[in-house]
């Protein structure tokens, strides 16, 4: 099984495969320098791009630097991220995949502030790629801002800086939850040619 980066038709580059690959199979791990939450909060408040995956602990993140930090997000994907019992975040083919596919999984993005539209062009795609909780609680929040504006008590509020860091979340099928926090691509080619040295 060969997994290489190159362009993407879904966003700037993708992770395809070039042998077909089988259901189940655990393709690759998404590895980096763990922080806790605070700390990925401070490094990353004014950077556009972030490649943060959560853990289920809701404490820590990876910082990804790792090929998987380049799979894109569908609303219709072949890939799922999964949490073992050792807290290490596993993507792996949730459907049998043909060679040259690009691999996907659903970013399923919490915590973040502003859009992040989906251009997956799946026939189903919700058009974000926001958790459909996350989609709630920020039209929720949304629509209280609009009723505080109506009655006033909202005028004197500073517009709150705007944080692109996005943050994912995906939930496990089951019990634990695994958290995925990552954003939009930043110096793609570098890291591409990163990863090509390594
Ligand atoms: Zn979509």
């Amino acid at each position: 099984m060969g997994l290489i980066i190159r362009s993407s038709a879904i966003h700037a580059a993708g992770c395809y495969t070039t042998a077909p690959i089988a259901k189940g199979t655990r393709l690759i791990e998404y590895t980096g320098p763990r922080l806790n939450k605070e700390r990925a909060d401070e490094l990353y408040e004014m950077k556009p791009y972030t490649y943060l995956f959560g853990l289920g602990d809701g404490e820590t993140v990876i910082d990804g630097h790792c090929m998987a930090m380049f799979i894109n997000h569908s609303c219709n994907p072949n890939c799922e991220a999964e949490e073992d019992e050792n807290a290490r975040i596993w993507i792996s083919a949730i459907r049998d995949i043909a060679a040259e596919e690009e691999l996907t999984y659903d970013y399923q993005l919490y915590d973040g502030e502003g859009e992040e539209p989906c251009f997956c062009g799946a026939r189903h795609c919700r058009g974000t790629m926001y958790s459909r909780e996350e989609e709630q609680k920020q039209y929720s929040s949304a629509s209280a801002r609009l009723q505080k504006n109506k009655s006033g008590a909202g005028k004197k509020q500073n517009p709150a800086p705007r944080r692109q860091r996005v943050a994912a979340g995906i939930e496990k099928r089951e019990e634990t939850q695994n958290i995925h926090r990552r954003g939009r691509r930043r110096h793609m080619e570098e890291n591409i040619s990163a990863s090509a040295a390594d």
